[in-house]
């Protein structure tokens, strides 16, 4: 049993109050045994636990690049409770068994909850549709579905799949690219791309799909979440289509909200990502898009790469970076300390409303209230810190904010008042 208070907290940066936790359930201060700890929290910010809805941990297949173990350590410290691991592994979790595993051993582990997505299409091939049904009615209770990595770009599969997942109240999870528009793409299709001589990934091949795909989820009445939206195209199709009421969700990345596709002239690998980073007007326009609800959520889609992969040329590079550390002080940077968002904005794009898409409100995205589960996240908003690559805890070392300076940092997380991790003005607190 175990019972500790913390206090001066500002909670979603609101009110400062004190919040008690006993037996992994906030309770009432006036509940909590004599001799409880004390967190002093003053001048920090307390959030409801981080439900990440797009993370790539790797394991089955590619354990060198990150395991569920090391991915959770990266998610605790950045102030997860709580990730959707992708399907994209080695084998595809496209089947019960897979999804069981995966779920499995992320409750072994510990440090977060590891919340399976499931394949969309058998070995995301984007042929047949998997064993949706069966990873729904498993243990794991998958509820969301994606190729991601790859688009379903059949849409008559797309149309069966979001049919099939109305039964159980789930969601196709779509990453929209149209595979002819961007074959061989290296970059966003613009300026920068024609001057550096890349083949370029325009806009419109994200667009095409978001169009489609939200016009199919209208058409069927099903649920469609559009992977990270890169494009002010895409976030004004979102807008529309959630004007006409059809059930689309989507997710900005932190990278592009912060990025542009100039980071190419350096010819790093790091900023190699999939969708590419875009231009200025589109950064503006996602922002905008995130701040005024047209986009639900932040989506890390930490995408761990072991070094063969990642030091390489830029043509022969894999997509991808981490994010699972550094999302929570980039947010702070683009989002709040610019003015656009509050605090309690952040709970609701990062906690409440990931939760509520992935279907797991019961445990996660909860009001931070008495009788609820003790998932929280504790954030020192002035405690700027400078990204150190070699420190970071996941296997892999593919960070493009290597040297950056960010604001703000998650200092303690708690996965049903255990605490999972603790900056070191805690250490000791819990022993
Ligand atoms: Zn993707």
């Amino acid at each position: 049993m175990s019972a500790f208070i913390i206090t001066g907290a500002k909670v979603n940066g609101e009110v400062q109050g004190d919040v008690a936790v006993r037996d992994g359930v906030i309770v009432d201060p006036a509940d909590l045994p004599a001799g409880a700890t004390r967190i002093e929290a003053d001048g920090l910010v307390l959030l409801p636990g981080l439900v990440d809805l797009h993370t790539h941990l790797r394991e089955p297949g590619r354990e060198d690049a990150e395991t569920i173990e090391s991915g959770s350590r990266a998610g605790a410290r950045g102030g997860w409770v709580a990730v959707h691991a992708m399907a994209n592994t080695n084998p595809v979790a496209d089947t019960a068994g897979v999804v069981e595993q995966v779920w499995s051993r992320g409750r072994e582990i510990g440090l977060v909850d590891v919340i399976p997505v499931g394949a969309v299409t058998v070995g995301l091939k984007g042929e047949h549709l998997s064993e949706m049904g069966a990873m729904a009615h498993s243990r794991a209770r998958v509820r969301l579905f994606s190729d991601d990595g790859i688009c379903v770009y059949d849409p008559v599969i797309m149309r069966r799949a979001l049919e099939y997942v109305k039964s159980f109240d789930g969601a196709i999870v779509q990453h929209a690219q149209d595979l002819r528009l961007t074959e061989g793409s290296q970059m966003h299709e613009g300026e920068v791309s024609a001057e550096l001589g890349l083949t370029g990934w325009p806009a419109v091949a994200e667009e095409s799909i978001v169009a489609r795909d939200v016009l199919l989820a209208g058409h069927v009445g099903s649920r469609v979440h559009i992977q990270h939206l890169s494009t002010a195209g895409s976030v004004d199709i979102v807008r529309w289509a959630k004007s006409r009421g059809i059930h689309v969700t989507a997710e900005a990345t932190p990278h592009h909200l912060l990025l542009t596709h100039e980071e190419a002239r350096t010819y790093n690998p790091l900023f190699k990502v999939n969708p590419p980073l875009r231009t200025a007007e589109d950064v503006e326009a996602v922002r905008a898009g995130l701040a005024d609800g047209t986009i639900d959520i932040v989506a890390t889609d930490h995408a761990p790469h072991a070094s063969e992969d990642k030091d390489c040329e830029w043509a022969s590079a894999s997509s991808g970076m981490l994010g699972l550390e550094t999302a929570l002080g980039i947010v702070q940077q683009v989002m709040v300390d610019s003015g656009l968002m509050t605090w309690k904005d952040v709970a609701r794009v990062m906690s409440h409303t990931p939760a509520r898409i992935g279907r797991v409100e019961a445990a996660h995205g909860r009001p931070i209230a008495v009788g609820e589960p003790a998932n929280l996240t504790l954030v020192d908003p002035q405690a700027p810190w400078t990204v150190d690559a070699a420190a970071l805890a996941s296997r892999s070392r593919n960070t493009p904010y290597a040297g950056r300076e960010l604001p703000g940092r998650a200092v303690a997380t708690f996965l049903r008042g255990k605490p999972t991790h603790l900056d070191a003005r805690f250490e000791g607190a819990f022993e």
